[in-house]
């Protein structure tokens, strides 16, 4: 675990893959490559300079969904291995698959990797790498590994294939297929990229071992024919490459060093392995190639970080979009009042491991409190108002008197920061307390307003509660309390006259009105899909509560985005797209560690 903050210069803690670009940087392993400016096979690379980069990673999104807290831990992981070590990591778009992409996703993607802190441009490159631009090579190497006797075309159904794949316990069988010669394994492969077969009716398959104790070494199908229409390439194939056979090739192109991935890729490493192999020994790819690492993904308690199911939650409108401030989505989560910071700080927190556990939904919000401690501005807010009315102010302070209020909006303002931020207010006859910041029968141990005791209005005077009023209904209307002169926080003297509880308020003269989103954890179940359970099913009926709030002029004042600490409630964040001066809203973000100071 790691002490740090979020700053960029902090002492990064030690992991496996440091560990292995380290030893990579010292034996000078991938020393030697080259770099021609831009992706390409063995012929194109050798004509580049000396790579620049001293390693270069990855990150591959599949644009069919907005990225989520997951993402953004392989993200920092991805981006940070290379700033740390002198290196580049691409930003690719993993779209080999026709039919998913969407710009709207693309555009989310980049905005996502942005926001967090990161870049992918380089000298003469400022572009995200697209893999269906590869199609090309990926066919040629495909008829390279025929020609070598490394694939064959196989006509068996889909469930032959499946019956004959074998299980864990028991071999494969070989297709009857599998000993045709390279020369009409050729054609038929060139038919099928022609269209000469229906889809479905044959694959393109590595001729590796049915025996393999892995069952994915066993004749993987590395080209399918598909006709569907792709974003990039239009109608140009009917063929598509199989992802275990795009992905090791789109990183062997780009000259990744290290190509990192979460575990469940483990058992697809081997074949991974066998595939740059066969390609570096026929001279297509530059040597030595990309090689992959697994790390453990994200899981995170009353969360869901799959694609899938987040959209689900999106169409099924069971939360207001993406960018909804309860979803773990990179854009909810900013809309919730996360920094780029605080998930840096998350992703350096949690570390790299290569065995799955679960992360407490709580380390998240640590880093957030603790990265809005120091800049969050201070303010303060009535979440639950009733009326406070001071009844001997017309007569000490005179009739109608307003007194003017200041206080710093930063109590530990960064060394040398002048002038520290000031919020200006006014306090009157009558103000706003939270209703809970009085009981007229006070339980034990209570130091807050109740009638006979002392407190200070935080920043304004020290009062004494005398009672209050009530409705007919017995409900409170309002509280009752007398100021006590020469007490203005501040002031000489002020601090005569202790007291156990200073307790927040608004004045009712310059108080505004608010809307505060508060939001709660979207499921009540720490694991709401794990072992494959309905994770509807414990969606969390009270995950979103409008309230509305009072809050002191200089929070009205906030701009879109803005953080703030309403003081002894938590730190929110005004609304991105809803908040104005004239109608402020506010979401809640994540509370006080102490947050009841009593
Ligand atoms: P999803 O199931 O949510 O669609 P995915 O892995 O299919 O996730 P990709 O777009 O393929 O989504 O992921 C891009 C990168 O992000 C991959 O390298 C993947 O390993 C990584 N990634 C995805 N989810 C997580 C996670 N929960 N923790 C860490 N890394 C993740
Ligand atoms: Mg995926």
């Amino acid at each position: 675990m790691s002490s740090s903050t979020a700053s960029e210069s902090s002492p990064k803690t030690s992991n496996f893959l440091r560990q292995i670009i380290e030893s990579d940087l010292e034996k000078g392993t991938y020393a030697n490559r080259r770099w021609a400016g831009s992706p390409g096979d063995a012929t194109h690379q050798a004509a580049g300079v000396a790579d620049p980069a001293r390693i270069r990673t990855r990150f591959p999104p599949e644009p069919n969904g907005y990225l989520h807290v997951g993402h953004a831990k392989s993200i920092c992981i991805n981006f940070g291995l290379a700033r740390d070590y002198g290196g580049v990591c691409h930003l690719r778009f993993d779209d080999t698959n026709p039919e998913k992409e969407d710009t709207e996703y693309v555009n989310s993607i980049i905005d996502a990797v942005k926001w967090l802190g990161f870049n992918w441009s380089q000298p003469g490159n400022d572009q995200a790498y697209q893999a269906s631009n590869y199609f090309d090579f990926m066919y040629r190497a495909a008829e390279y590994l025929v020609e070598a006797g490394h694939a064959y075309v196989d006509e068996q159904t889909a469930e032959q294939m499946r019956v004959n794949r074998g299980d864990f316990g028991k071999p494969g069988v070989n297709s009857p297929f599998r000993e045709r010669t390279p020369a009409e394994n050729l054609v038929k492969f060139r038919d099928m990229r022609d269209g000469k077969y229906e889809d479905g009716s044959m694959v393109l398959r590595a001729k590796i071992d049915m025996a393999s104790p892995n069952i994915n070494m066993r004749d993987p199908a590395i080209y399918r024919i598909r006709r569907a229409t792709h974003h990039n390439t239009g109608d140009a194939w009917c063929i598509y490459p199989m992802y275990t056979y795009a992905h090791p090739i789109e990183d062997a192109l780009e000259q990744i060093t290290h190509s990192i991935c979460t575990l469940e890729f483990e058992d697809q490493r081997p074949f991974y392995e066998w595939l740059m192999d066969r390609l570096c020994e026929g001279g297509l790819l530059s040597s030595p190639p990309p090689h992959q690492y697994e790390f453990a993904r994200l899981n995170l308690t009353y969360v869901i970080t799959s694609k899938r199911k987040l959209a689900q939650l999106v169409y099924d409108h069971r939360v207001s979009g993406w960018d909804d401030p309860r979803m773990p989505t990179i854009v909810g989560l900013r809309r919730r009042g996360y920094t780029p910071e605080s998930l840096q700080l998350f992703a350096e927190r949690i570390g790299v491991t290569k065995s799955d556990s679960w992360i407490d939904y709580g380390t998240l919000e640590a880093c957030l409190r603790e990265d809005l401690e120091a800049k969050a501005h201070r303010g303060m807010a009535v979440l639950n108002p009733v009326k406070l009315v001071l009844t001997n102010w017309d007569e000490v302070m005179g009739a109608g008197h307003l007194e003017p209020c200041s206080q710093p909006a930063l109590p530990h303002p960064p060394e040398g920061m002048a002038p520290v931020p000031a919020r200006h207010f006014t306090i009157g006859k009558k103000v706003w307390i939270d209703r809970e910041d009085f009981e007229e029968v006070p339980p034990k141990g209570y130091k807050r307003l109740f009638p006979r005791n002392k407190v200070r209005l935080k920043g304004g005077y020290v009062i004494e509660c005398t009672g209050c009023t009530k409705d007919a209904d017995g409900e409170i209307t309002e509280v009752l309390a007398t100021v006590v002169p020469d007490t203005k926080s501040g002031t000489p003297g002020s601090e005569t006259i202790k007291v156990k509880a200073a307790i927040t308020w608004v004045g009712v003269a310059d108080g505004v009105n608010a809307e505060v989103r508060m939001y709660d954890r979207l499921f009540l179940d720490p694991q709401p899909d794990a072992g494959g359970k309905d994770f509807i099913e414990s969606l969390n009926p009270n995950s979103l509560k409008v309230i509305t709030a009072i809050v002191e002029p200089s929070l009205a004042q906030a701009r879109p985005d803005d953080k703030l600490q309403f003081e002894r409630h938590g730190y929110f964040v005004a609304d991105r797209l809803d908040h104005t001066t004239d109608k402020p809203v506010f979401n809640f973000a994540v509370g006080l560690k102490d947050s009841w100071a009593k």
